[in-house]
């Protein structure tokens, strides 16, 4: 049976009609830049989320950099934040000349560990951005109270976990900024790149909307340097068709998370000290990634592949360690727990078309490992 970490056809089967509707409705108006779709967009975005305001823009990271740069953010600062995490989180910092300050992690929920942010504080420290890794928010509480005490700006790096919940308080709705992303992997995604930024103050709103267009206002005129990062029309016509079916997905996906944590529990695969399953600690887990923490994680991983089961090891080198961040002087060892996380963590299947079938395929089969 071939089971592939992610089955995007399968979701596309589900709303071609849909998805070919709307895209057409783009070409016929051959509104291409901004516009309605863009409009509807962000206000539907907004909605779901519970903000006030959404500004959509040309990807996850570039939500990140507009964030950052809305702040004015750059040399001289310092943003605290996860070194487990796509790149993008610390990249956009660097990018703009401020200094990534990476935090360690949670092993639990892989989630910056807030009782760590404290000491790294420095009078330089200008934003935390927690990222709400593989579905699940970080425990925003004790960093949104750390941030609102010292006067510091919260970006969420949300791109994981549109829909989340923190409290009943969803993603990108806590901090001064939640940062979304279209990618096509992640839980919303379009056909292509795109991403969002949300926000509750209405001042920011603005600020962002006229740096995604090279800072001009009125046309012509620059007040800022911002740059091109408009989210597109066919892209959010994508978005907006894909968010009407998000919470259904949402609600399979957990399924699938739930159908895991039964069968690898009835198999004795976790329990057992081989394998740790996934946790929801702090509130609605939308399950962007299933992930188990697996002793010989490699030789499973391997094992699955040969029996057409698709994984993958996010992320297999921490960011403190990146050749790009040698700058910053952190040594191995320096944050164990990333490290540790990175060295044993493994993604299994769990988009929402996945079948029970597949399922228990995926644990027969590492069943079958463990016992070998
Ligand atoms: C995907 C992702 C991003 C970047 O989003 P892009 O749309 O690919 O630019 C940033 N942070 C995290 C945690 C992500 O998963």
């Amino acid at each position: 049976m071939n089971v592939p970490l992610l089955d995007l056809k399968a979701q596309y089967a589900t709303i071609r009609g849909e998805v070919e509707a709307a895209v057409r409705e783009v070409f016929e108006s051959q509104y291409f830049i901004l516009g309605p779709k863009v409009k509807e967009c962000e206000e539907a975005l907004a909605a779901y989320c519970g903000a006030a305001h959404a500004v959509g823009v040309s990807s996850g990271t570039d939500a990140l950099l507009l964030a950052l740069m809305a702040e004015g953010i750059g040399p001289g600062d310092e943003v605290i934040t996860s070194p487990y995490t796509f790149f993008a989180s610390a990249g956009s910092v660097a990018r703009l000349g401020a200094k990534p300050v990476f935090v360690d992690i949670d092993p639990v929920t892989y989630n910056l560990d807030p009782a760590r942010v404290e000491s790294v504080l420095t009078p330089r420290t200008r934003a935390i951005m927690p990222v709400h890794l593989y579905g699940q928010m970080a425990d925003m509480g004790p960093i949104l109270e750390l941030a609102r005490r010292r006067g510091l700006v919260t970006i969420e790096d949300a791109c994981q976990s549109i829909g989340a919940e923190y409290e009943g308080r969803r993603a990108g709705t806590l901090g001064t900024y939640g940062c979304f992303s279209f990618f096509p992997s992640k839980n919303l995604g379009g056909a292509g790149d795109g991403g969002a930024v949300t926000t509750q103050d209405a001042a920011r709103a603005a600020k962002l909307g006229v740096l995604r267009v090279h800072g001009m206002e009125p046309k012509y005129y620059h007040r800022w340097v911002g740059g091109n990062f408009r989210l597109d029309a066919l892209q959010a016509a994508v978005v907006n068709v894909k968010l009407r079916h998000l919470d259904d997905w949402t609600r399979a996906r957990q399924a699938n998370a739930a159908r895991y944590n039964l069968l690898l529990r009835e198999a004795g695969i976790t329990g057992s000290g081989d394998v740790i399953g996934p946790r929801a600690i702090t509130g609605r887990h939308v399950f962007n990634q299933y992930i188990i923490r697996a002793a010989r994680r490699d030789a499973l991983r391997a094992f699955l592949q040969q029996r057409g089961i698709g994984t993958e090891v996010y992320y297999p080198l921490p960011l403190h360690l990146q050749e790009c961040f040698a700058y910053l002087g952190y040594r191995q060892g320096a944050l164990p727990e990333s490290e540790r996380a990175a060295a044993e963590t493994l993604a299994l299947p769990i988009y929402p078309e996945l079948t029970d079938a597949q399922a228990s395929w995926v644990v027969e089969s590492m069943a079958a490992f463990y016992a070998s």
